[in-house]
């Protein structure tokens, strides 16, 4: 390379972010990773080579211009950084904290080629934070704002307020339809609000981010169980013109072994559901406390699996064992999370299946007896296959087994739409590129479409979606 200074730009390394030391963060609930200082980010920013054909932007599920997000960020504009950031992705404070860049944009990024690509989750994540304490998240146009509240379109019921929902609601009022969301819990943001811990990803970070959305005047029903306390016939009837179902991945899978049904048995959704939604780490000044023994096992090894064993070892438990049936290889937990969990001391058992849990004369849950496995040939999901070895069984003694090896499509509202067609794992069978349903009218994304899949994914489908409800609308009704 002839250039020194573009030489010097590639040589610097990736300027990382720092974290909160782990003895006093595993007594708390409070964010492990602490972002960037502004001159960390204008550092970071500065690496990047803004080049032609972005690769970076190809890796991103969404779109975003990053080349363009990053140079604002290196002139220190930081209101325009965030304002490209929002042309294409209503939350930027959650995709900087969650979504798995290491495997899109900055697996993509020209400087990856030599292991160094550009920290854009970590300035992502700059951006929208420095918006929020400078009190500068408002980058929305005011012209076009008035817009989406004067006029009114056709009124779209969106069911589910997780990513792919909020994010089909947002786009839409941009467009100047008139959005209701109906949401079954009490509060809005779905595995954002009642999944991903604290930790990872503060409360309040998406308190502003559904509050953007309703500044667009986009309307949120909270406690409201489509398909319970109110049908899609009866929403037809009230004017909606268009469906959009984002109503995720609810639904825990269990390991079907016997024991499974004793005391101290959870399913991380119930166990996740217990300590972030409903707050059972602020006990007793929220009186909605879980029951945690000293001994957790926590069965499965992706972003559920580690969140539960780290909310675990939070909640005052001694050992807090991950069981998971491959090796570290195969694990789809986020790198990331691997290696937080194991500075926060959560042991891991590898290559180990359970295959029964014993319980004590009241029904509490003892000990686990768990099989060894060795790694045989890839299997459809072309990872290599746990084969027992004959003969090698181990017995675990643990009071609390948390159950964490995936979750199905939120069979709630779906079940009660006979003509929506669904595939043979009971998702909505509708197409990844337009969102379109069996029913003109039913549009659909996120997880229960494609099964648990990842933030980003689903904030993609919504945005997908939201583009078809207008072509829908428009050839339908002219407006
Ligand atoms: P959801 O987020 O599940 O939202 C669906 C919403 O619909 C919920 O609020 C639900 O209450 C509501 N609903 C359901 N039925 C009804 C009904 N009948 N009426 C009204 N409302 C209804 N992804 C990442 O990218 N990075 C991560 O680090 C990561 N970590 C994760 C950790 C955990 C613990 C979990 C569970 C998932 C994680 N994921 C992660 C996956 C990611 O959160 C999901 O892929 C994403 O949230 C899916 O979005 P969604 O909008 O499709 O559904
Ligand atoms: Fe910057 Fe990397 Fe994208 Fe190039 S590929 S514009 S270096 S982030």
């Amino acid at each position: 390379m002839k250039d020194p200074v573009l030489k010097k730009v590639i040589s610097k390394r990736q300027t990382k972010m720092k974290k909160r030391d782990v003895q006093e963060r595993i007594k708390g609930f409070e964010e492990v990773a602490l972002g960037y200082s502004e001159e960390e980010a204008v550092e970071e920013a500065k690496r990047c080579l803004d080049c032609k054909k972005p690769l970076c932007v190809s890796g991103c599920p969404v779109e975003i211009n990053i080349p363009g997000f990053i140079k604002a960020i290196k002139k220190r504009d930081y209101k325009g950084s965030l304002r490209v950031l929002k042309e294409k992705n209503s939350l930027p404070a959650v995709c900087g904290r969650v979504c798995p860049q290491e495997d899109q944009c900055e697996k993509a990024c020209i400087l990856n080629k030599k292991g160094n690509p550009i920290n854009i989750g970590a300035l992502e994540r700059f951006a929208a934070d420095h918006g929020k304490e400078t009190g500068k998240t408002d980058t929305y146009p005011s012209k076009a704002r008035r817009k989406t509240h004067e006029a009114r379109r056709s009124k779209v019921a969106v069911i589910g307020a997780g990513p792919s929902g909020l994010t089909c609601a947002a786009d839409l009022a941009k467009m100047g339809y008139k959005v209701t969301v109906f949401e079954s819990l009490h509060e809005a943001g779905g595995v954002l609000v009642y999944g991903i811990p604290d930790f990872r990803l503060p409360g309040s970070i998406m308190e502003e981010e559904v509050g953007f959305i309703r500044s667009l005047g986009v309307e949120i029903k909270l406690n409201t169980v489509v398909g319970k306390s109110v049908s899609i016939e009866k929403l037809r009837k009230d004017g909606y013109r268009s469906f959009f179902i984002g109503t995720g991945a609810g639904l825990p899978y269990f390991l079907g072994i016997e024991g499974e049904n004793l005391n101290g048995v959870y399913s991380a959704n119930e166990f996740l559901t217990r300590v972030n939604l409903m707050k059972a780490y602020m006990f007793p000044e929220y009186d909605t406390p879980v029951r945690i023994g000293n001994n957790i096992a926590v069965i499965g090894a992706g972003n559920v699996a580690m969140d539960s064993a780290r909310c675990a070892k939070r909640l005052g438990a001694k050992n807090v064992t991950i069981i998971y049936r491959r090796t570290e290889k195969e694990m789809p937990a986020r790198r990331e999370e691997i290696e937080n969990a194991k500075e926060e001391g959560i042991k891991f058992e590898l290559l180990t299946s359970p295959l029964k849990i014993f319980g004590t004369d009241d029904g509490w849950v003892r000990s686990m007896e768990c099989q060894r496995n060795k790694l045989g040939d890839p299997d459809s999901s072309g990872r290599r296959r746990p084969v027992p070895i004959e003969g090698e069984i181990l017995n675990i003694g643990v009071d609390t087994v948390i159950c964490a090896i995936g979750q199905g499509p939120n069979p709630l509202l779906i079940s009660t739409m006979p003509e929506l067609k669904k595939n043979k794992k009971g998702a909505i069978d509708a197409n990844v590129e337009t969102g379109a349903t069996s029913m003109e009218d039913v549009f659909a994304g996120g997880d229960i479409v494609t099964g648990a899949a990842t933030v980003i994914q689903a904030m993609g489908a919504g945005k997908r979606a939201a583009r078809t409800i207008d072509g829908y609308i428009k050839s339908k009704y002219g407006n």
